[in-house]
């Protein structure tokens, strides 16, 4: 279930972020339209023939005004501590600098495997200047060009090779897996604290340890559960770690390995751009979410406050309308335990499972009640439709031209079977296809 995460790590300018882009290809990302931020993507997931994994271009976290040197290096140490495979870049236009000589102590006294990767050798005439790059001491150098496209595909197999048994995490389908996320100091590692129900220091240390170390298995009321991440909300005093960047990072590859995602605001500042982007990850990751709003004992209340920060959440949040909202504290452990009894519920909904013959009495009366558009005269017609996937739950619907789906007519099914089944907490996806 977990993916294994590659890093690419280098000195500026020799073609990480070019690279980076060249592997995960066009995924499209919903975050950026959401925030109207654009978002320059440091995170993805990505494949490789039968191997599914995510990527980091460390190059694209900036450590606040550090000198260049020392960048370089705590992106390499982040390279390390994230990742279960490096790619260390290098500029094959250049002979070895100072900077990737740098690089390489510090990649040596890691014990992650590490894949030389030579870049900009535009064309087999250059093959000869990765020579040079044998001094570095880690093997055989691949020539790439992140330009042309050129030798990827051997670089990928060199780094899916390295990749760790995949049978180490098996699939615990009893274990509902969540996780907290949201800015520094809204109060995660409280909440975690508050959940657990007692002040107890979470397990050992990340370096050394298996990854699910850092997971808090937990059971409540008879029902398990697992928080993903602890470890990763316990400071640990590092440079890196209250950078934007790095905690966008952390919460991404969170998210990745939750079923339920609860995206924690703090209730005294409000809401923040960053919070929306946050959320914004969540929804495209297909998760179960839902919105604790924490230190709710720390405000000023009156009759409206909860309607007041509800109808903020709805408008900064449309695209989440579906999410529950709880209003917590982890100091008071107001509403704490009842976050448990949500999870489970969005748990399920998230897995939930129709029948195709309720599906499709449900979508006939929808369209009994609302006309399908039509084009140019043409009208939208709807065969039938049948639940193909869960985790989010995924439809597709068959009919006779899907240009004819409207946006707006299928926001419509979306709400019908909202409606009708109950998904409180889970995005739905619905996949329009013509019938052959
Ligand atoms: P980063 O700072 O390591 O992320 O590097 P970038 O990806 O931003 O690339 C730095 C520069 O090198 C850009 O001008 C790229 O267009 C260029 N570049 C990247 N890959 C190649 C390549 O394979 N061949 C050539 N000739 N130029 C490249
Ligand atoms: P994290 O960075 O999101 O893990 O946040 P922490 O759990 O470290 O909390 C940040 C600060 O907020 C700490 O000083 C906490 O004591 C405080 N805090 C956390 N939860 C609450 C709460 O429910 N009420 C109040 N008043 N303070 C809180």
């Amino acid at each position: 279930m977990t993916k294994p995460t590659v890093a690419i790590v280098g000195r500026p300018n020799v073609g990480k972020s070019t690279i980076f882009n060249r592997i995960v290809g066009e995924r499209i990302s919903i975050v950026e339209d959401v925030s109207g931020v654009t978002r320059d993507r440091i995170y993805s997931s990505a494949d490789w023939l039968t191997h599914d994994f995510n990527i980091i271009d460390t190059g694209g976290i900036e450590i606040g005004d550090e000198p260049f040197l020392e960048q370089i290096r705590l992106q390499a140490e982040i390279a390390i501590e994230e990742a279960d495979v490096i790619i260390f870049l290098v500029n094959g236009r250049e002979s070895v600098t100072d900077a990737d000589e740098h690089v390489a102590k510090i990649l040596y006294r890691s014990n992650k495997p590490v894949i030389l990767a030579v870049n900009k050798i535009d064309n087999p005439e250059m093959r000869e200047m990765i020579y040079d790059f044998y001094s570095l001491g880690f093997g055989d150098p691949y020539p790439i060009s992140g330009a042309h496209g050129l030798g990827l595909g051997d670089l990928l197999d060199a780094v899916a090779n390295e990749f760790p048994n995949e049978e180490s995490e098996p699939d615990e389908t009893d274990v509902i897996r969540f996780s907290l996320i949201g800015r520094p100091n809204v109060g995660k590692s409280s909440l975690v604290n508050a959940l657990l129900g007692e002040e107890r220091v979470i397990v050992s240390d990340v370096a050394g340890t298996t990854r699910d170390a850092i997971d808090t298995p937990y059971v409540y009321e008879g029902q398990k559960y697992k928080i993903i991440d602890t470890a990763g909300m316990r400071k640990k005093g590092k440079v890196y770690e209250t950078t934007e960047k790095y905690s966008v990072l952390r919460a991404l590859k969170a998210i990745d390995r939750s079923d339920v995602v609860l995206i924690v605001l703090n209730g005294e500042e409000g809401i923040r751009e960053q919070d929306k982007r946050i959320a914004g990850y969540a929804e495209e990751a297909g998760k179960g979410v839902m919105f604790v709003v924490n230190k709710w004992d720390a405000i000023e209340k009156d009759n409206h406050t909860m309607n007041n920060f509800t109808a903020k959440i709805r408008d900064n949040f449309m695209f989440l309308d579906y999410a529950p909202i709880a209003f917590v504290s982890a100091k008071t452990k107001q509403r704490v335990n009842g976050l448990f009894d949500s999870i489970k519920l969005i748990s399920e909904n998230h897995a939930k499972r129709i029948q195709s013959s309720v599906l499709n009495e449900v979508i006939e009366d929808a369209v009994a009640r609302n006309a399908t558009p039509t084009d140019k005269g043409k009208r939208l017609r709807i065969y039938y439709a049948t639940q193909v996937a869960v985790k989010p739950p995924t439809f597709i619907v068959f009919v006779n031209e899907p240009e004819l789906m409207h946006f707006s007519y299928e926001r419509f099914l979306q709400n019908r079977l909202r409606e009708a089944f109950g998904f409180e907490g889970t995005p739905i996806r619905l996949i329009t296809r013509a019938r052959t």
